[in-house]
């Protein structure tokens, strides 16, 4: 059998880490403060918004939590964070995507000041992970980093493949596996025979949206895979991009759903604030 990453350990994990940081940080005076920001009333940004200002709360971060309505316009969102940009005492902004269609997503990513962009997704964040330098780094994929390391998967000299190229996922997760000195390849939904790209891969990420869709015949005896798909089947139980059963018996390590990237994206939000009030100091 293979091994099963477990995320909701691992993330338990780097929780208690940051909460001692936290709590060694607090006796200095340095405090950790994190900005929330919902527009709209979408219940699923509400159970996101939630559970990070209950992560918040557990290590010891100071959340601020604004609840705009859905008609709030693009300007006195902009404004709001201009002021959230100014404030000393608040490390964090983070602004709970989706918005409504009337607001320019783009405009408001690009509104937060980089030092408080614990999201990762201004584009000079962007651009410092992709030559190298400094910056916050898009959790879900920092997260995937983090299991695989540590789990005592190496990443260095191996055929890293990655099904999708979002903004948030693909592209970041390809920028931090060749960091770790991996040999990447992006695969997205023009790739001519995607199966046989995917076959080559030691470690294979599939962020494709598309429930179950990797089955075995995907993957190389003995890859890892990692899964970060979620979605909810007929039965209303989660499921991720992978199908487990068929592809668990054939790999050598495999992050379940629920419980394996999910849990991570937050833990590393949490550590992106926690850095940001370090950084500042
Ligand atoms: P997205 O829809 O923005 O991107 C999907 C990518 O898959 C695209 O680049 C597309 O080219 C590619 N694709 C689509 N169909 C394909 C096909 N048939 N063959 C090959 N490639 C194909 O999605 P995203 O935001 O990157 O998210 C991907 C999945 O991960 C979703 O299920 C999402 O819910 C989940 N997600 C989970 C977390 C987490 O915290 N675990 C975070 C973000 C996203």
């Amino acid at each position: 059998m293979p091994q099963i990453i477990n995320g909701k350990e691992i993330s338990a994990q780097i929780k208690e880490e940051l909460k001692e940081k936290v709590a060694a940080m607090k006796k200095e005076g340095i405090s950790v403060c994190l900005a929330v920001i919902q527009v709209g009333d979408d219940p699923a940004s509400a159970v996101y918004v939630g559970n990070k200002k209950k992560a918040c709360a557990y290590i010891g971060i100071t959340s601020l939590s604004y609840e705009l309505p859905e008609e709030t316009t693009q300007e006195e969102l902009l404004a709001l964070i201009g002021e959230l940009n100014g404030r000393k005492d608040v490390n964090g902004i983070l602004v709970q995507l989706p918005l409504p269609e009337h607001i320019d997503e783009d405009a408001v990513i690009r509104a937060i000041v980089p030092e408080k962009d614990v999201d990762g997704f201004h584009p000079q964040s962007v651009g410092a992970l992709c030559i190298g330098q400094e910056g916050y780094v898009s959790c879900t994929p920092a997260g995937i980093i983090q299991l695989l390391k540590r789990s005592g998967i190496e990443i260095e000299g191996k055929e890293c493949v990655i099904i999708g190229r979002s903004n948030i996922v693909g592209k970041p997760m390809a920028l931090l596996l060749l960091r770790e000195n991996g040999t990447v390849t992006i695969t997205h939904s023009r790739t001519k025979n995607l199966k046989e790209v995917t076959k080559r891969a030691d470690i294979l990420v599939a962020a494709v949206g598309k429930p179950k869709m990797i089955t075995r015949e995907y993957v190389k005896e003995g890859a890892v895979v990692i899964d970060v798909g979620i979605h909810r089947n007929e039965n209303n139980k989660l499921c991720g991009d992978v199908d487990y059963d068929d592809v668990a018996p054939v790999c050598s390590a495999i992050t379940p759903v629920p419980g394996g990237v999910g849990p991570m994206t937050i833990a590393m939000l949490m550590h992106n604030c926690v850095e940001s009030a370090a950084l500042r100091h």
